[in-house]
């Protein structure tokens, strides 16, 4: 659609006028100087927009239509669910059907040590809770002053005043006063980000641990609740952990008696590969995050998953005080969660842990060889389906083109050839996690498209 024409059209009007579009050019959008897309239809990995164009989505929305599109098993299962009962509220013990089979469908697939899962809307909500649960469980067990939590630079946990506090992206804090007191941050664990370009990746790794014991010391050990990460980072750049660093990390939480949250809202339910990052790197967390692949986005569902050691504490404490007091209405929705059981049941039929599992190096793979003797070219990487190219002006002396100038670009010309893919933000970082159920076809195309745009972007 032409610039006028998407001027003159009412629908783009009434979007212009009356919505305000998360992570968005506010007054760019206002202004409708940038057309925005309609999208109307998916199917499989395709999406369709208004005026009919097609394209390959190959980040899965927001890597989280793990199912892929157009699924009638969820859709139906949704509906039905709607026609039955569409909601009752789970406070006070109040149960329904979907929203207890799904419990223990999730806790059937969590690490055995996890104990109960308690149901939230978004990924956002989900880390609110955990942090909550991890303030509380401190104040049960007569630590109330042990409440700040560690994250990690580059780390996304959302974009509420809590889990924007953990999330370590400068552009999130800067517009809106956070991060609150008590967030810390750690350098991000990616050997490309070393801070010193001689170090070795054991060097690195030293340095990482060095510097969060000194960050726990500084503190002081009985100050700090909980460390917060994502099993292989997402949106600070799809990076995969240094080898060895969950088991040095969770070494020093446990002397230090500090809880583990692994954030497994991208990870979770087969995006690298395996059931959750928790069972890939051996993680042994407190809590887990899980939302986007729990239902594959058909319906706002995520949890929070707790271990046993927690729970007992919760279990003593409300014989001690009374019933716990968080609560979200939406809390255990049964539409959402039919759509959950829908979705893992599809995830189990269509073997899409182990397709990740086999496609996502296929993947990398042929972006390595479309575009990884490219001299601009910094780094490929990733694990399972979920990978990232990283473009830099003079890679050998990681010297940066400013950020978000090629990224997007590159991302722009493979959408104009009917590919999706993220440019991620801080950098120059084109991001693919497609739905779990890609072909090796599909990856072969979306290969090609991140050849021809980086030639036109970068010649
Ligand atoms: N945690 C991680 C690892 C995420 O990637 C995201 C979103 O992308 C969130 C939490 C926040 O989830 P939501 O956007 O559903 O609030």
């Amino acid at each position: 659609m032409t610039l006028d024409a998407h001027l003159n059209d009412e629908l783009a009007a009434w979007d212009r006028d009356n919505l305000l579009h998360p992570t968005t050019h506010t007054a760019n959008h206002a202004r409708g100087s940038v057309p925005g897309r309609i999208i109307t239809g998916g199917d499989g990995v395709y999406i369709t927009d208004r005026d009919g164009n097609r394209f390959l989505d190959a980040f899965a929305a927001l890597y989280c239509v793990n199912a892929g599109y157009g699924r009638t098993e969820i859709a139906d299962a949704m509906s039905k669910q709607a026609h039955e009962l569409a909601y009752f509220h789970a406070f006070a013990g109040h149960g329904n059907t979907p929203a207890i089979t799904l419990a223990k469908m999730v806790m059937d697939r969590a690490p055995d040590h996890m104990a109960r899962v308690y149901f939230g809307l978004s990924g956002s909500d989900a880390n609110e809770t955990n942090v909550k649960l991890a303030w509380h469980y401190n104040i049960l067990r007569g630590k109330p002053e042990k409440r700040k939590i560690i994250s990690r630079w580059r780390a996304y946990h959302g974009s509420g005043l809590v889990s924007g506090s953990l999330t370590g992206l400068a552009a999130y804090h800067a517009q809106f006063h956070l991060p609150l007191d008590g967030f810390l941050h750690t350098h991000c664990p990616h050997y490309l980000r070393r801070p010193d370009l001689d170090m070795s990746e054991a060097q690195f790794l030293d340095f990482l641990i060095a510097e969060l014991e000194e960050m726990i010391t500084r503190e002081g050990p009985d100050t700090i609740a909980a460390f917060f990460g994502e099993p292989a980072m997402g949106t600070g750049g799809l990076i995969p952990p240094p080898e060895g660093y969950w088991a040095r990390v969770q070494q020093v939480l446990d002397r230090h008696d500090i809880l583990l949250i692994a954030d497994e809202v991208v990870t979770g339910f087969g995006r690298t590969g395996a059931m959750f990052g928790s069972d890939l790197y051996g993680l042994h967390p407190d809590f887990m995050t899980i939302a986007k692949g729990l239902t594959s986005a058909y319906a706002p569902l995520s949890g929070s998953i707790i271990s046993q050691r927690v729970f007992d504490v919760l279990m003593q404490g409300s014989d001690d005080f009374g019933a716990l007091a968080h609560g979200w209405t939406y809390s255990a929705h049964p539409v959402g969660a039919a759509a959950g059981i829908a979705t893992l049941k599809l995830v189990d039929r269509l073997g899409l842990v182990d397709n990740a599992r086999d496609t996502g190096p296929y993947l990398k793979q042929a972006l390595s060889d479309a575009v990884g003797d490219h001299p601009n070219v910094a780094e490929i990487r990733g694990v399972g389906l979920m990978v990232a190219v990283e473009f830099m002006d003079i890679p050998a002396a990681r010297t940066e083109f400013p950020a978000m100038t090629v990224g997007p670009k590159i991302s722009d010309a493979m959408m104009r050839a009917g590919v999706v893919a993220r440019a991620m933000p801080e950098g120059n970082i084109v991001g693919f996690a497609p739905p779990l159920c890609i072909t090796r076809d599909e990856v072969d195309i979306v290969a090609d498209a991140l050849r021809e745009a980086v030639r036109e972007v970068l010649g």
